[in-house]
């Protein structure tokens, strides 16, 4: 059973109709896996036997003609900075190499109770922190379309396993681009919601003003179906929101006519690839032919927003990570004291960039920086947000480049971390300002290397952003 070219919803329906029996797809698949995975590296968990337990137990249920959930039996693969019952939940880190996760993220709770099949944990840089999975731990994932190149980062296992059929979609986690970015590098759909949409319990937390929960898939139809399961009201996360939850799914086909699109133009200068920006025209071209209204927009403080979120993000990593200290979770060295047994765990525990953000998060928020760097990135977070809000005084949604060029090689920006950071440019706004955005697809370069396209929406409008991303997908075919 290939997974290349079917939909949750056509597998959902063969089920239904008992063309094919799960257990026989979610056997397959593991032998897929087998096949593939030595390659691309994209787990660092296989759940097999849950998942095959759980694939009896539809099957029974659908022979005994029970009506099934429109996940039922669906293979997903979630980021292991998600929490599973008994599963271990390494975050990419030395540190939880050994932790086994004592209860269930709300949003893998969620969809396994729409009925999709958990089959593993995906590899990530350690703790999120990172553009290509390069820090992770434990390996490097590899770009199912040229193995030399990365698959992006954070959430770089998640957007692979889907990219190479080995789930037909993925839980990632988005604070600074982490979802949209590999989904670009890999030529996958990625949505982070609005922060507060989608539940953080269970989620390990990096930065907990901007961390987001949300899917990857392979088409448009799957990130509306994945949102409508996971979003809403949760009693263990206090920023989690109540606010409606659309029809994502019914509301795609509405029609998109008259939308207004805002072009920003601090997103096309610069270091953005001349194929890139190629690509991101034809599809401004393309929203034209459906008839939407393209304007240019401005987004004044873009260019601080480097500076500003690797501030906050760092600060709040600091703060994040403290407790991991050799007593309460995880790794423990020991020490002749609490401060040596301290720092011995957390050398060893913590990889290099880990480390790093911990000391840039320390010294931002000391008694003497405080101000000139904390609160000032602060102050600077809202003057960002300010520029969307404006932004959305004229029009309905805004599309840019997800990322300023394609899958870059491995090894290649490792030496340079600013390097790194430089290729968060055009996500990390999103975060800052709470807003939803989705990568989609929108073609290949001349090497066959995917190319994503960004869109932002103002908080909540997630039914906006899909319904446009899936009249582009039609139109355009990029999908995988
Ligand atoms: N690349 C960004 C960082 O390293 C974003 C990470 C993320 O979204 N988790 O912080």
């Amino acid at each position: 059973m290939n997974l290349k070219g079917i939909t949750a919803e056509k597998l959902v329906a063969l089920y239904r109709n008992r063309d094919l029996s799960v257990t026989e797809v979610i056997s397959g698949l593991f032998d897929d896996i087998e096949r593939i995975d030595p390659n691309v590296r994209a787990f660092i968990t296989l759940m097999r036997d849950r998942a095959l337990k759980d694939a009896r137990s539809l099957d029974a249920r659908i022979a005994s003609g029970d009506t099934i959930e429109p996940f039922a039996g669906v293979p997903v693969a979630v980021k292991d900075n998600i929490s599973i019952r008994d599963v271990a939940t390494t975050c990419g880190s030395r540190m939880l190499e050994s932790d086994v996760a004592p209860y269930t993220a709300t949003a893998v709770e969620r969809l396994r109770g729409a009925g999709a099949i958990v089959v593993g944990k995906t590899n990530l840089d350690e703790f999120g922190m990172g553009s290509s999975t390069e820090n992770s731990a434990f390996f490097v994932t590899r770009n199912p379309h040229d193995l030399d190149r990365v698959p992006g980062g954070s959430s770089g296992g998640s957007a692979a396993s889907v990219a190479s059929g080995m789930s037909l979609a993925a839980l990632g986690s988005d604070t600074g681009g982490s979802i949209r970015q590999p989904a670009s590098f890999c030529g996958v759909v990625g949505l982070k919601p609005t922060y507060g949409r989608v539940s953080r319990y269970g989620l390990v937390a990096f930065a907990s003003s901007m961390d987001q929960i949300g899917p990857l898939s392979k088409s448009v139809r799957e990130a509306a179906m994945a949102l409508a399961v996971i979003s809403g009201l949760d009693h263990y996360d206090s920023t989690s929101s109540g606010a409606r939850i659309g029809d994502y799914v019914r509301g795609l086909d509405r029609p998109i006519k008259e939308t207004r699109i805002g072009i920003p133009k601090e997103y096309f200068a610069g270091n953005l690839d001349p194929e890139v920006r190629r690509k991101i025209e034809s599809a401004i071209g393309l929203f034209e032919g459906l008839g939407c209204a393209i304007e240019e927009i401005s987004l004044p403080h873009t260019e601080y927003a480097i500076a500003t979120y690797y501030i906050i993000a760092a600060a709040e990593a600091s703060s994040n990570l403290a407790r991991y200290d050799g007593v309460r979770y995880g790794l423990s060295e020991t020490g002749r004291n609490p401060g040596e047994m301290y720092r011995r765990t957390r050398m060893s525990g913590f990889g290099t960039e880990v480390r790093r953000r911990i000391l840039l998060g320390t010294y931002a928020l000391s008694a003497g920086y405080y101000d000139a760097y904390y609160n000032r990135a602060l102050k600077v977070r809202t003057l960002v947000l300010r520029d969307f809000q404006k932004a959305f005084e004229g029009v309905d949604a805004i599309l840019t480049p997800t990322t300023p060029t394609t899958a870059f090689r491995i090894g290649e920006k490792t030496a340079d971390p600013l390097e790194m950071y430089l290729s968060d440019v055009f996500t990390i706004t999103c975060n800052l300002a709470g807003l939803p955005g989705i990568s989609v697809p929108c073609g290949w370069n001349s090497t066959g290397l995917p190319v994503g396209m960004q869109l932002l929406a103002n908080h909540f409008q997630e039914g906006l952003l899909l319904r446009l991303a899936h009249y582009f997908e039609k139109a355009g075919g990029f999908t995988l």
